[in-house]
């Protein structure tokens, strides 16, 4: 395993912008791609990682609220519910935390390491959290998205 570098706005934001490639299969590439990743987000205390943040063009997000890891290629928000306004931060765009508008149920289906598919219902955090990744599979920000940022001293939850 890896540490990956982390894009970031300042430095690769065209980058950023790019839409990412369906993953067709699982091979030994994709699950290094996952062991990195999983160890990057872990050494940045994110809730979130997608390829495209550590320069990878492919659909694979990785998404962990405290509730235990969720690895997801291709994944496609198949449902979605409610409205919710919550703080956000991306491990991409540092120092920046913004009030963003998102579901607040959706279920998204998507395949496993083991090749897989699977539906996940998420709501809350989770929720929020899928949607950000999967925006950046898209090359969208939550910036894009921000209603009002807001002063970082009165953060404490970790970016994605
Ligand atoms: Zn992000």
């Amino acid at each position: 395993m890896a540490l990956r570098n982390v894009l970031t706005t300042e430095v690769d934001d065209a980058s950023l912008r790019q839409k990412s490639r369906e993953i067709t299969v699982i091979d030994d590439k994709i699950l290094t791609l996952a062991e990195d990743m999983k160890e990057t987000l872990y050494a940045q205390n994110g809730v979130g990682l997608a390829a495209p943040q550590v320069g990878v063009l492919k659909r694979l997000i990785l998404v962990d609220i405290g509730e235990g890891l969720i690895t997801l290629a291709n994944p496609v928000i198949v449902y979605q519910k409610g409205s919710q306004k919550e703080m956000e931060g991306c491990l991409s765009v540092p120092g920046v935390w913004g009030i963003v508008e998102r579901p607040e149920h959706v279920i998204v289906r998507g395949m496993t390491l083991e090749g897989k598919m699977t539906e996940i219902d998420a709501k809350g955090l989770l929720a929020i959290a899928f949607c950000h990744e999967i925006d950046h599979l898209n090359g969208t920000l939550y910036t894009d998205k921000v209603i009002e940022y807001v002063n970082p001293e009165h953060v404490s939850r970790g970016g994605k």
